[in-house]
């Protein structure tokens, strides 16, 4: 019985200029999550977005789980409704409430006797013969004909079930549901990052959260082969996956850092392993998003979270490389870190237990606070570092997750 969507978003977040670009790019995006979906089209409408088939024929139940499922991968949408369209006149509304009403009715008795109901209409044809009052009793009555007046009540505050109808010169329509989408804004509005994609549950929550402001996110991932096992690499490339479902398919780097870990096992104090190893990393990141046009690097990292992440450390680690990075995180808990992971279906992937690149030669007491001063001696005892990076970095693999 649906044969449109509507869906809304924000509007405060993009007035001016920006308005037309950020539609099209949320349209686009729509497009390409529906893509299953063959012959529909997507139009913007006065400030709203609506999905339909070119033929106006109905969606069917697969398609409308299918639509749910992807809408709610759209950053940008605030939310959006299945609606019933047609003719704007009081006859067609009538028609549409009860054609539509039984299912939700049926469903709200399953759980009470009595079930309240509101119906809420808005007119924006203000030369209708009936104002949003008028329409609000006259659909009241129309659902009231099907059922008890005992077992019906009207509630305008605390309804069990609203009706919603809009009634526009061009057309007019009805829905019971208003889902939420992910908020933010379209991905692909901003500049896509490079995002260093660990295992742990943070950095995939880093990702979803930057991609909801717009950013497209490539990921970079370490692993250490032969000292990691190749499973290390296909948990991330299954997270990379997963995270490509917001987005169009990005790419997923992998670099074996082994030959810089070892380099610095031999030569370095096992205290500052893990520091030296993150260094290394994000110089490699550096020249990987430079090499691919990318302005910013992005990772989960969290303040005090673990011995790298304290400022100290941080710092030290940030002082490696020249480049803007994105930390979506950086004043969260784990525990919301954690719900978030829940919610974006990353967290039973990233709880698998798989050893990961950081722990591989990992001292038991690493320092929370190495001295830049010791960290830049260390170094300099390892020149040879760059032509390894050389080496390291000409045999990254690039792969599609
Ligand atoms: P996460 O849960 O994201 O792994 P974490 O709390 O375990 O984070 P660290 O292991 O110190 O913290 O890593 C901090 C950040 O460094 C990660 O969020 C990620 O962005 C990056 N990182 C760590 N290990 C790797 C890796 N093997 N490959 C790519 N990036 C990594
Ligand atoms: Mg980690």
């Amino acid at each position: 019985m649906y044969n449109a969507i509507i869906c809304r978003y924000h509007e405060i977040a993009i007035k001016g200029n920006n308005r037309s670009m950020f539609e099209k790019r949320m349209v686009e995006n729509m497009y390409y999550l529906l893509r299953k979906l063959h012959d529909i089209r997507i139009l913007r409408v006065r400030g709203r977005i609506w999905v339909e088939f070119k033929d106006k024929s109905c969606f069917s139940d697969e398609q409308l789980v299918l639509v749910k499922e992807q809408l709610q991968r759209a950053f940008g949408l605030e939310s959006f409704s299945p609606v019933i369209m047609c003719e704007p006149t009081m006859d067609a509304l009538k028609k549409a409430v009860d054609s539509s009403c039984r299912p939700y009715f049926a469903k709200a008795f399953e759980k009470k006797k009595v079930v309240s109901f509101r119906i809420r209409a808005k007119r924006s044809d203000k030369d209708f013969e009936l104002n949003s009052k008028a329409i609000e009793i006259a659909l009241a009555e129309e659902v009231g004909k099907e059922y008890d007046y005992d077992s019906l009540t009207v509630d305008l505050e605390n309804a069990d079930l609203t009706v919603w109808s809009e009634l526009r010169e061009e057309f007019a329509f009805v829905y019971y549901e208003i889902i939420r989408g992910p908020g933010g804004l379209p991905v692909g509005c901003n500049s896509p990052v490079l995002a260093l994609l660990s295992g742990g549950i943070d950095s995939p929550v880093a990702c979803y959260e930057i991609m909801k402001r717009g950013c497209r996110c490539d990921f970079l991932t370490f692993h250490s082969d032969p000292y990691t096992p190749p499973s290390t690499i296909d948990k991330v490339r299954r997270i990379g996956h997963h995270l490509n479902l917001f987005q169009r398919p990005a790419r997923l780097f992998i670099c074996n850092l082994a030959p810089l870990q070892k380099l610095i096992r031999d030569n370095c104090n096992p205290r500052f392993r893990t520091v030296l190893y993150r260094r290394m990393m994000f110089r490699i990141a550096q020249i990987v998003a430079e090499k691919h046009k990318r302005l910013a690097l992005l990772t989960g990292e969290a303040v005090g979270q673990v011995a790298s992440q304290t400022i100290k450390n941080m710092a030290t680690i940030n002082e490696s490389i020249d480049m803007l990075v994105l930390r979506p995180l950086v004043g969260s808990d784990k525990n919301d870190a954690v719900k978030l992971a829940r919610r974006i279906g990353t967290f039973d992937l990233s709880s698998e237990q798989v050893p990961d690149s950081c722990t591989v030669f990992a001292p038991s007491n690493p320092a929370t606070a190495a001295p830049l001063r010791k960290i830049l001696e260390d170094e300099a005892r390892i020149p040879e570092y760059k032509d390894i990076m050389r080496e390291v970095i000409d045999n990254i693999e690039m792969i599609t997750p």
